[in-house]
């Protein structure tokens, strides 16, 4: 049953019960969220503004995989649908039925700020002075707790502890102005990485953060208008690539089509490099650069970088591949599937006995004797973590008989955590914070472990390294912290 709005209340009917992500052992970084908007000018029956942000979602559900929701608008009111769990479990027919209108957003979201409850899933939805707004967030915000006591004193009051709660409460605490020349003012408060779909009953906004650390993308499909965290999900919906949305500028969507606003213009601009490496779909372009070339010739320099005598490169699927078919062809060598992927593992939220903890890696990935046995291989992955993982898919290779195991990495060390939106573990729980390169390829019982140069990773991308923010490798953030 869906669920009208009568004040800021978080709306949902699915489960609260589920614990999220402690099934599996993960040893990446996490990306937060996905966001995805559309504003149709012409919906039908088969497939109106639910239905394509439901397919949106989907193409998107690698950047959060603990809450999924779409709110919709009729040009009336705002109607909800948000709860716990991958998009097919939350969203189901008779909800999308249900959501009727022309305007959707949706989210997908991985906890970083916040924790992972029920109450912090988004879109959130609210009243305000001029009707009620939609929003969903991407990002974080490095300045929230400046901000929710900035708010408090005015008597904001908050009932999560979101940083998308406190963007909405700024956003009414302008509401006397129109919603672009809110928005602008918000733009001016808010510290940190942001990409913003926001709905109300007539328009949809989308907003990026100066530096664009986040990326949205804006496409259009038969006369509307849809915009994305990934052009991939462009691709699913069927809708074509327009462009990026600037840093620093807002895009407004209504009947009338497209209008923009660069509200502010910075001259620093600050992509996440780990979008490349590890957290956009391969088949997506972020500003420009396709995910996929990128990895592939990150690969290729670690090539370059590297001198290792081996039979073949294996990648760690599905993340290394792109990387590792760059890596064999400048190092001449074979490419072959030494590691296979269950393609149907993902987030089951069955909560496992500790027997089936331990075989941990063993769920998602097997080594093919028959191809790395008595063979010499070259292991490429695009990041190392903790190093929990690698080490037992080294251990996994010398089982199925591999009489050399060398690591080549297609990103630097990752030494300090992210306040980007990403989960990045704490500091001291990132192996090369606290191990030197020797000791980590100790640590993961390689022959040897290579990483790529921060040079080579800027130079494989192409564009200036001015264009990036790379502080989990490099410790400088293109914002300042206060930690
Ligand atoms: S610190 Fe790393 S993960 Fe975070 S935004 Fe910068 S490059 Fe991306």
């Amino acid at each position: 049953m869906l669920h009208e709005i009568d004040d800021m209340q978080v709306i949902s009917e699915c489960r609260d019960d589920i614990a999220c992500g402690e099934n599996e052992e993960e040893d990446k970084f996490k990306e937060e969220c996905g966001v995805f908007g559309i504003f149709m000018n012409n919906p039908d029956e088969e497939y109106d503004a639910a239905n394509t942000a439901f397919y949106g979602l989907y193409a998107l559900q690698h950047r959060g995989q603990e809450s999924a929701g779409i709110a919709v608008s009729d040009g009336h009111k705002i109607q909800l649908h948000k709860g716990m769990g991958l998009v097919t479990q939350v969203i189901k027919t008779p909800q999308l039925k249900e959501l009727k209108g022309n305007i959707a957003i949706g989210h997908v979201r991985y906890s970083t700020t916040g924790g992972s409850s029920l109450v912090n899933t988004q879109p959130l939805v609210f009243h305000y002075l001029n009707g009620m707004v939609g929003l969903a967030h991407n990002g974080n915000l490095v300045n929230t707790v400046e901000l929710r006591k900035r708010l408090a004193t005015y008597g904001s009051v908050f009932q999560t502890t979101t940083d998308t709660e406190v963007v909405a409460n700024l956003l009414a605490r302008y509401s006397q102005d129109v919603m672009e020349d809110a928005l602008a003012k918000c733009m001016i408060d808010m510290k940190g990485a942001f990409a913003l779909v926001i709905m109300t009953e007539d328009r949809l906004v989308g907003v990026r953060d100066q530096m664009g650390i986040r990326p949205l993308c804006l496409g259009s499909l038969n006369g509307s208008y849809v915009l994305a965290s990934e052009s991939s999900a462009l691709d699913t919906v069927g809708a074509r690539f327009v462009r990026d949305v600037n840093p620093g500028e807002i895009v407004v969507i209504d009947k009338d089509g497209v209008r923009s606003q660069q509200v502010i213009n910075s001259p620093r601009k600050a992509h996440c490099i780990f979008e490349y490496i590890y957290f956009a779909r391969p088949d997506s372009t972020l500003d420009g650069i396709n995910v996929y070339q990128a990895r592939r010739e990150m690969g290729r320099q670690l090539a370059r970088e590297c001198d290792i005598e081996a039979d073949m490169v294996i990648s760690v699927p599905d993340s290394g591949t792109a990387a590792a078919l760059g890596y064999a062809e400048e190092a001449g060598l074979p490419f072959e599937e030494g590691l296979m992927k269950n393609r149907y593992v993902g987030r089951t939220f069955i909560q496992p006995t500790q027997k089936i903890r331990e075989l941990g890696v063993r769920l998602k990935l097997n080594a093919v004797e028959e191809v790395v046995g008595g063979k010499r291989v070259i292991m490429v992955d695009d990041s190392i973590v903790r190093g929990t993982t690698s080490k037992k898919i080294v251990q996994m290779l010398r089982e199925a008989g591999a009489t050399e195991v060398h690591m080549a990495v297609a990103s630097p060390p990752t030494k300090y955590p992210c306040y980007y939106g990403i989960d990045t573990s704490r500091r001291e729980e990132l192996i090369a914070s606290t191990m030197a390169q020797g000791e980590i390829e100790k640590f993961i019982e390689a022959d040897s472990l290579h990483y790529i140069s921060m040079e080579g990773m800027f130079n494989a991308l192409k564009t200036g390294e001015q264009n990036f923010c790379a502080a989990c490798f490099s410790g400088s953030y293109p914002i300042k912290i206060d930690v």
